[in-house]
């Protein structure tokens, strides 16, 4: 039997890690601070918003909730970032996607100020992850991923991963983290030949598909970890992941559980992001 990677004990190494930085930013006088911006009442923005909101004001992150029609314009976001954008005491930004227009969702990302997008939706984060350095943050749950496994003790570096998936949320940009950590990546998606066998030839699989199911034992290999970072409703109403769990623990050497892995990393993740660049402030002098 595989083991079972949760989410939790990472997230509290995590946060246990921010607190001497947190306590250090306010001893110089910087109260870190979130600002998310929600449009709609969607209840996954709101469940996450919650979540963040309450792990982030636990650690003394300061969070402002700005709130947008579910309809609203162009204008109506691009003042709202433009606001965060000019202020100083706001060091982070989360903007909840998708919108319901997408020429706002794309004006938005472009004008977020790279040094506040601690989510990674900015064309200047993603240049950051894709070419390394840069200003911004990668997206909070594509780091969640390495999280999990440096907390686990799994070094990505000369091994084999697959990540299935290629969004500019996830797939991508684990693959390039994954990378970057000197893994050698294959990214799957859709028109990927002989997926099965691709993913079973790795140490380490990301499953990223928003398929529920769709990994079973045909993608497996003995002692390989497997990272599921799906999140589908499933027949019942409860949350289910890419990977079937019950037959992916017999196999693999590690797994993470949906719900209660990667996803429960992901708001400690964007607390760590906004102490960075409130710290990043600090560097800056004034
Ligand atoms: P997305 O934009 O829909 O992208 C899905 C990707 O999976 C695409 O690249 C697609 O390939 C590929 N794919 C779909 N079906 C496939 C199949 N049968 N075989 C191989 N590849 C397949 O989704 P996303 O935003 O990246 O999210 C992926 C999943 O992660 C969703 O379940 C989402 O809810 C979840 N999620 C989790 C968290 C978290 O905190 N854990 C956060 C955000 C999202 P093509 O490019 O060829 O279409």
């Amino acid at each position: 039997m595989g083991e079972i990677w949760k989410g939790a004990p990472v997230a509290a190494a995590l946060c246990a890690s921010l607190t001497g930085r947190i306590s250090a930013l306010r001893a110089a006088g910087v109260e870190p601070a979130l600002a998310i911006l929600r449009a709609g009442e969607r209840g996954d923005d709101i469940a996450y918003e919650n979540g963040a909101v309450k792990r982030c004001e636990k650690l003394g992150i300061a969070v402002r909730r700005v709130r947008l029609p579910d309809d609203c314009t162009k204008e109506e976001v691009l003042k709202a970032i433009r606001q965060v954008n000019a202020d100083d005491g706001i060091h982070g930004c989360l903007l909840l996607r998708p919108l319901a227009d997408r020429a706002a969702e794309e004006a938005a990302c472009e004008t977020l100020l790279p040094e506040k997008d601690v989510d990674g939706i900015t064309p200047g984060s993603l240049a950051g992850v894709f070419a390394g350095g840069g200003r911004g943050y990668p997206p909070c749950t594509a780091q969640a991923c390495m999280e999990v496994l440096d907390y686990y003790g799994c070094d990505p570096a000369g091994r084999r991963a697959a990540v299935i998936g290629r969004s500019l949320v996830i797939g991508r940009p684990v693959s390039m983290l994954l990378q970057r950590r000197n893994a050698t990546v294959t990214m799957c998606h859709s028109r990927t030949a002989d997926l099965p066998a691709v993913c079973r030839q790795t140490e380490i699989l990301v499953a990223a598909a928003g398929q529920s199911g769709l990994v079973d034992a045909g993608f497996l290999a003995p002692g390989q970890v497997v990272l599921d970072v799906g999140i589908n409703v499933g027949p019942e109403g409860g949350l289910q992941g890419d990977v079937d769990f019950q037959g992916a623990i017999r196999t693999a050497g590690a797994v993470t559980p949906v719900p209660g892995g990667v996803g429960a990393v992901t708001t400690a993740v964007l607390a760590k992001h906004v102490v960075e660049a409130a710290e990043r402030t600090l560097s800056c002098g004034p």
